[in-house]
């Protein structure tokens, strides 16, 4: 098909993410088992964090806090102290607090707003600084500095996840997130998308001197054989690699913007996150249009998620 203009793109990407983020906030951290006798089908209120209808949660509040410094005038710098004035002073929360923040993501903006002169780049390196949640904010990078050559777009991405997860493969699973969001960009399926990235990304994370031990961890994905997985193979919880995995699966198994997120959210889990990171694709692939009237009119914070599009849509030409 043909691609949309990147307005329409952007605005669809944000409020897919956050659409998908929002129903699966009532049920985080519910079993699948859960979600197989009571799956959810649209917005609910309440459950798990006692919110109204429509509240996103840290998946949706960091992305636009990434979009808002690329509005801005992007450097990681800003994306540090943007990040700290979501979590302390409340930037860019649905109702005027932070509920819910990852352990990796709260230790990195600890540790950068306890030494503000100290390096943005505070995230975590070890092995178990591998949580989604460099991955759950990244979409925004969708639309900035897309031209970059291979080595400093990887950079790019490396450093806006380092804010808080310092560690190569999230990097690369950030990097693989948005080089699917790319091809669906140009107007490729999520089947082509998937066969171009399985075709091109082994040969450039080897031009990229990725370790071969970490390009492995993501061996499921890149054999070209993640759709045929029985849903039984697909974990929901909060490893990095199992979100790209879930978002993934479910992006390539569906066919419409409602399927492909409830089916996110209805792996149970790390529901949330595993919705946000498929929304934001399933509303790149589909468009604003198909996101349901009855989900968008819920989302808390329309009107100011309209607002910073348009300034985003005006800083990244
Ligand atoms: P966030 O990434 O949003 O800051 P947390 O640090 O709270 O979130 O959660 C990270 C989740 O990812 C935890 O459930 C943790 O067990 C899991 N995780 C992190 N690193 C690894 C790893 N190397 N292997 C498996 N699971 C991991
Ligand atoms: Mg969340």
């Amino acid at each position: 098909s043909s691609p949309s203009s990147p307005e329409a793109q952007l605005r669809a990407a944000l409020l897919g993410l956050a659409v998908g983020d929002a129903l699966g906030v009532p049920v985080e951290f519910q079993s699948r088992a859960a979600r197989h006798t009571d799956p959810v089908v649209g917005m609910r209120a309440y459950g798990t964090h006692h919110q109204p209808a429509g509240t996103w949660s840290d998946d949706a509040s960091l992305t636009f806090c990434l979009a808002e410094t690329i509005a801005d005038g992007f450097s990681v710098r800003k994306l540090a102290e943007t990040c700290c004035r979501w979590y302390y002073d409340n930037l860019w929360t649905p109702h005027g607090t932070v509920f819910d923040i990852g352990i990796t993501t709260r230790e990195a903006l600890h540790k950068f707003k306890s030494n503000p002169g100290g390096s943005p780049l505070a995230g975590g390196t070890d092995e178990y600084s591998n949580g989604n949640g460099a991955l759950m904010r990244i979409l925004p990078l969708a639309f900035y500095q897309t031209e970059l050559p291979l080595e400093s777009r990887f950079q790019l991405i490396w450093d806006v996840s380092a804010v808080t997860h310092g560690h190569i493969r999230s990097a690369i699973a950030c990097w693989l997130y948005l080089e699917i969001a790319r091809h669906l960009r140009s107007g490729l399926a999520p089947g082509e998308a998937y066969t171009a990235l399985c075709r091109d990304a082994p040969g450039q994370l080897s031009r990229l001197q990725v370790p071969a031990t970490e390009t492995d961890q993501f061996g499921r994905i890149l054999s070209g054989q993640l759709p045929q997985l029985a849903v039984t193979a697909i974990s929901s919880g909060g490893y990095v690699v199992h979100t790209l995995e879930a978002a993934l699966w479910c992006l390539l198994r569906y066919s419409s913007y409602p399927e492909t997120v409830l089916a996110a959210v209805n792996l149970g889990d790390d529901t949330d996150t595993t919705g946000a990171v498929a929304g934001g694709l399933a509303g790149l692939r589909y468009g604003e249009a198909a996101i349901p009237a009855e989900w968008l009119a819920a989302l808390a914070r329309r009107a100011d998620i309209e607002d910073l599009r348009q300034r985003m849509a005006v800083a990244s030409h």
